[in-house]
């Protein structure tokens, strides 16, 4: 009976001061008439047209920063109406952010075309589906829906793999929805882990929030991530992911929320591989290639670990960062320019002769998948970088 209100009180306050934490990260969500200002630092220099890779396909000004910044000036200005034409070219983005990377201006190009996707779909009945079906309550059964469906292993919670006596790592694990729906990873980890002191932390993160930014739903956006902040509220050594994209989106936060996600603490999986200096021996000669995702800040680690691996040659293909064209809705709006650009992808990856294409994103993954199947390349296979260092014949 005691200990059954003690449960009961307890439980009340964690609620309590969760909900402390998450009310005290503010958000400011901006109109697109805030950005005015913004928008009309473009030069029209035409530098983004150099990076964005839509615009190397179509040659039209309105798929690249310059021509959506145009139109959006002209919005703010009330010369143009928001209108589904131009909804249009806000959906024909990679949100690879390579424009801005370029821009002289230093012009965030997806917070502007985030911010007027926001605008446009709150009038829109299309908007208000696409809100419910992401609200939390949809959004988490789909994605317990799909663990239903697919899982076969046993996920990991907090989990301590004890190896060899080097100095243990508290590591927080964001998971991301695919990796929830299809927990192999975990198992990946625990294979290549089982040699090494490492503390593995998982604890119930929401989505990063890619999926609601690039619909413009800033509110459910808002509410996923300041789960995510609240749960970061404690110690450990590294924030670390095995989706480029997720780590992206996590290292945003600051920019919405007076938070603290450090750069240096938010890294991939590979980084801590590299980091604990693990050895891969292949009893096969194997030959491999990597692409880099668009939203990986650092692929330093990957020569590292093949440094690392004994029979594996590494072949760098042309563009190895340049985008595989999938890009979560990108694909199903934009269906013939994400073929065209995971084509050319593929065409870089047949040069190369790989036995495996390798990276460290799931969406990645279905872009490279598409490209081998529409150049029919039957011989290279598509892996993420932890189910291939699993396949080793022998990890120490
Ligand atoms: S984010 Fe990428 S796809 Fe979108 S406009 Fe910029 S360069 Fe082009
Ligand atoms: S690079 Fe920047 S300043 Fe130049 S045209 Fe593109 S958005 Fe404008």
């Amino acid at each position: 009976m005691f200990s059954e209100k003690f449960n009961n009180f307890g439980y009340l306050l964690k609620f309590v001061y969760k909900n402390f934490v998450l009310s005290c990260y503010h958000f400011v969500m901006k109109t697109l008439k805030d950005y005015e200002k913004e928008l009309s630092k473009c030069s029209k220099c035409g530098q983004c047209q150099v990076a964005c890779p839509v615009y190397k396909l179509t040659k039209n000004d309105c798929t690249v920063s310059r021509g959506k910044f145009i139109m959006l000036h002209g919005v703010t200005q009330g010369e143009l109406k928001l209108s589904k034409n131009i909804n249009k070219y806000l959906d024909m983005c990679l949100k690879c952010g390579k424009c801005s990377d370029f821009c002289p201006a230093g012009i965030d190009a997806l917070e502007i075309i985030t911010c007027a996707k926001h605008e446009y779909m709150k009038t829109t009945i299309w908007g208000k589906f696409i809100n419910f079906v992401q609200s939390k309550l949809v959004f988490s059964n789909i994605i317990k829906i799909g663990k239903l469906l697919f899982s076969h292993s046993v996920p990991l919670n907090k989990e301590i793999i004890h190896g060899k006596n080097d100095t243990r790592l508290s590591v927080m694990y964001f998971k991301g929805c695919v990796n929830q729906v299809l927990p192999d990873t975990d198992k990946y980890l625990k294979k290549i882990f089982e040699k090494s002191d490492i503390e593995i932390i998982t604890p119930d993160f929401d989505c990063c929030g890619l999926p609601f930014l690039s619909e413009g739903n800033l509110e459910r956006f808002e509410q996923s991530a300041k789960t995510n902040i609240a749960n970061l509220n404690t110690s450990y050594d590294y924030l670390v992911t095995d989706c480029a994209s997720c780590e992206s989106t996590l290292l945003s936060y600051p920019k919405y929320f007076d938070c603290d996600i450090k750069q240096e603490k938010t890294l991939n999986w590979g980084d801590i591989i590299a980091l604990k200096d693990l050895k891969f021996e292949f009893e096969k000669p194997i030959k491999v290639t990597f692409h880099k995702p668009c939203h990986l800040k650092n692929d330093s680690f990957f020569e590292k670990i093949i440094q690392n691996c004994t029979n594996v040659e590494y072949i760098k293909m042309d563009d190895y960062d340049q985008c595989c064209g999938f890009a979560g809705s990108f694909a199903l709006k934009n269906r013939q320019l994400s073929k065209e650009i995971s084509k050319n992808k593929a065409l870089n990856i047949r040069n190369t002769d790989a036995d495996y294409v390798i990276t460290s994103c799931p969406a990645c993954i279905l872009g490279l998948k598409q490209g081998l199947f529409l150049t029919g390349n039957k011989k290279t296979k598509v892996l993420s970088l932890l189910e291939f260092l699993s396949f080793a014949d022998r990890i120490y």
